[in-house]
């Protein structure tokens, strides 16, 4: 392995399970194939699951907030579908917008704790690019 090699694979995020990115006014979408894998993980009729814990909209379905967070967001800070959680909720932080602006890669650092602390935006992007690859 030569030394760039060995650079880019140096740890470059771990998740802390903080729960920040569970929080807010915002959740994201889930698509209908989600929607039924929810559904069948909690043993949920599909109409009761979007009746209880989803938010349809004009252009897509949420999850919907309560108490400034994500309804599956658990009393024990984790998130309680988290086997079939939306592609949006698996993907986060590794966003592609990262490797198009290193202003994004930034705001998304300042809200996400799991990046390591000496990381470059380099080896951010290398390891975005490595990882993006298994969400084809
Ligand atoms: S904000 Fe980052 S470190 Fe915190 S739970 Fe979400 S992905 Fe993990
Ligand atoms: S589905 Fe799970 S990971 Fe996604 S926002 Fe809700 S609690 Fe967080």
């Amino acid at each position: 392995m030569n030394p760039v090699q060995e650079e880019i694979n140096r740890p470059v995020f771990e998740c802390q399970c903080c729960g920040h990115c569970c929080h807010g006014q915002a959740t994201v979408s889930v698509s209908e194939q989600e929607q039924r894998a929810i559904a069948e993980y909690m043993d949920l009729d599909l109409d009761d699951l979007i009746q209880r814990y989803l938010v349809v909209k004009k252009h897509c379905t949420e999850m919907k907030i309560v108490n400034g967070h994500c309804i599956f967001y658990g009393d024990d800070g984790l998130c309680r579908i988290h086997p079939v959680k939306p592609f949006h909720c698996r993907r986060w932080p590794l966003h592609p917008s990262i490797l198009n602006d290193e202003a994004a890669w930034r705001a998304i650092r300042r809200d996400c704790p799991g990046f390591k602390e000496d990381v470059t935006y380099e080896q951010v992007c290398a390891f975005v690019r490595e990882h993006l690859n298994g969400f084809k």
